[in-house]
């Protein structure tokens, strides 16, 4: 068989522990035997980092900006623990964080359902993608802890020395304060992207934020959201059929709740924060949630959402078997495979994805699956198998199909 050829380079970035393992055990079973896989590759693992002061990851960010799409294993965000084991020149920034900073981008996550692992909520038939606006709000905020009584201020001074004051409360005793802020710019980012992925993967959008109570602050999203859609959007939406939906925090959460799934909920960053968590334990197993940053002007780059999977890396490293879950990082690869061929018009790319996702589902839906799945699996005669053994066993459902 001829391999599948590629024209334009993914933009491949390694990364770190028991997924730097899975990674190329990818690439050798699944990849390089069926196409003539195209990257430039940057080694995103923390010791490439800590020697090139961090430069590969800017490096690799400008890279999607050039190419438009990425593919990227999970990496170490390091702690003063990392610091210490790898002997670190400092503690180096969130590999994640500086790339989205640099594409300005959203990330959209998903869950992958498969038979036999069902959801807590029963009747979610479909995916709920989740979109959380990562910049901004309570995580860059600034606080007080006031101990005696006194008057606390809003005071904002322009450049020209003009003030502008807001009385936020007359203290009678001790308490707290905290002041907090967004970008028109940074929301409409984030506003552009989540209209654009709605119209990409065809799916209605939900939007919602607590208007009513935060009259000036969450109206300004609710009504940035409201004019980049009748602007921009409207007309594309109404052609594809899909729907943008603006409603109250808690409704949207009872919506959630009562739907079947099947659409994206665009989150403020401390909704999508804390929700994001709960949607990937109601839908059963983080080996199991992709990933995406989307960035406003159409780059991509897809991953897992879940980590390194430190410890069964040191397991690993003793020579004992896991049974870690390559799922998401494998369509991270078909999510980005996919984009490419749909960007080059190189069908067979797009085909080959799919046959890789569905050899995925069958292998799991036929009880061949990792540990952390076979543990809540419902079908009969589910079993656990090892790392290796799970992608040999998808290889072999991918070359029947192909
Ligand atoms: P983690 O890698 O997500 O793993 C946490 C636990 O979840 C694992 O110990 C495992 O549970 C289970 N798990 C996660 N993914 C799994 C998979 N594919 N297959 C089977 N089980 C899986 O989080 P962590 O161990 O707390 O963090 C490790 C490193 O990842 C940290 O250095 C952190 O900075 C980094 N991280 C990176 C990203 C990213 O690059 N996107 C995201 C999050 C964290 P059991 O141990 O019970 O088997
Ligand atoms: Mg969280």
């Amino acid at each position: 068989m001829d391999k599948i050829r590629m024209t334009t380079p993914l933009v491949e970035m390694d990364g770190d522990e028991m997924t730097r393992v899975i990674w190329k055990m990818i690439k050798d079973e699944l990849l390089l035997p069926f196409i003539d896989l195209k990257t430039e590759y940057y080694d995103l693992g923390l010791e490439e980092r800590d020697k090139t002061d961090d430069k590969v990851t800017v490096e690799s960010a400008e890279a999607i900006k050039k190419y438009g799409v990425g593919v990227k294993c999970a990496t170490i965000t390091p702690n003063a623990a990392r610091v210490k084991e790898y002997n670190l020149k400092q503690m180096w920034k969130s590999p994640n964080g500086t790339i989205r900073a640099i594409l300005d981008g959203t990330v959209f996550r998903a869950p992958i359902l498969v038979k036999g692992i069902d959801p807590h909520i029963s009747h979610w038939k479909k995916p709920i993608t989740i979109a959380r606006h990562a910049y901004g709000d309570v995580y860059k905020a600034s606080e007080m802890k006031i101990d005696r009584p006194g008057k606390a201020e809003l005071v904002f001074t322009d450049a020209d020395g003009n003030e502008t004051r807001t009385l936020i409360h007359e203290f009678k005793g001790p308490g707290v304060i905290q002041g907090m802020h967004n970008l028109d710019k940074s929301i409409e980012s984030f506003a552009r992207s989540c209209f654009n992925f709605a119209l990409d993967t065809r799916q209605d959008l939900w939007f919602a934020s607590k208007d009513t109570i935060s009259k000036t602050y969450d109206h300004r999203f609710k009504d940035i959201f409201a004019e980049i859609y009748e602007n921009d959007y409207k007309d594309k939406f109404d052609a594809a059929g899909i729907t943008y939906l603006y409603t109250l925090i808690d409704d949207v959460v009872a919506r959630v709740i009562r739907s079947d799934g099947g659409f994206i909920w665009a989150c403020k960053n401390y909704d999508g924060d804390v929700m994001s968590d709960m949607l990937a334990t109601a839908f059963g197993s983080l080996g199991m949630m992709t990933s995406v940053l989307v960035s406003p002007d159409g780059k991509y780059e897809y991953e897992a959402a879940h980590g390194t999977v430190q410890r069964h890396y040191y397991m690993h490293r003793e020579g004992k078997a896991t049974s870690t879950n390559s799922v998401a990082t494998i369509y991270a690869w078909t999510g980005a495979l996919r984009k490419r061929g749909e960007l080059d018009g190189i069908k067979e790319l797009a085909d080959f994805a799919d046959k890789l996702d569905k050899a995925v589902i069958e292998t799991i839906e036929s009880g061949v699956m990792t540990g952390d799945l076979a543990a809540i699996s419902t079908l009969p005669g589910a079993h656990k198998v090892e790392t290796l053994e799970f992608i040999k066993a998808i290889r072999s459902n991918l070359e029947k199909s192909l």
